[in-house]
């Protein structure tokens, strides 16, 4: 669950704390959608007390999601590598000149899990695209034009066109 306790690394700053889990995280939800993560987040790296009040987590997370393409629909494999560097306060220690930056912890319970979840929502992509040539699908009959042409007449369909015709027909009408 990504929690670990730091009162040892606050008494001795020799000593670090490896971090290496694998989250059990099917999905997540983003923007009210359910995005299937197809492989489980693998977070590693090392939790050090640098500077004796404030231990410092330094690691990855790595993982695959799956997106539809923004164009055409279809599945993307969406791998993802974030990296970490985020300091943590214990409470008692928040003042008034506390760096905003970090992190803050209580009772030597140093939860990642809150930080990395957050993490991961933070680094999916706003739009994926399964190819950079994806023509995706038509606007009128729904194909994917990844696949071929389709049979429509896009030429009646650019709408500058429907403004002018509905402007003409509206004249004819009067
Ligand atoms: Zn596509
Ligand atoms: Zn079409």
């Amino acid at each position: 669950m990504l929690q670990y306790n730091v009162r040892d690394i606050l008494a001795d700053p020799r000593i670090v704390i490896t971090v290496e889990e694998t989250l059990d995280l099917p999905s997540i939800s983003y923007g009210g959608e359910e995005i299937a993560i197809t492989q489980a987040p693998v977070v590693s790296g090392k939790i050090r007390n640098l500077d004796g009040t404030m231990p410092e987590y330094k690691g990855s997370a790595e993982l695959v999601m799956r997106m539809p393409c923004s164009r055409c629909m279809e599945d993307v494999a969406v791998p993802l590598l974030l990296e970490f560097s985020q300091r943590f306060l214990p409470a008692e220690s928040v003042g008034d000149d506390w760096d905003e930056d970090a992190e803050v912890f209580t009772e030597y319970r140093l939860d990642l899990q809150d930080f990395v979840m957050n993490e991961i929502i933070l680094g999916v992509p706003m739009k994926v695209v399964c190819r950079e040539d994806c023509k995706g699908l038509c606007p009128k009959c729904g194909r994917n034009l990844n696949e071929g042409p389709c049979n429509c007449d896009f030429h009646e369909e650019d709408p500058r066109w429907d403004a002018l015709k509905s402007l003409l027909q509206g004249k004819n009408k009067d």
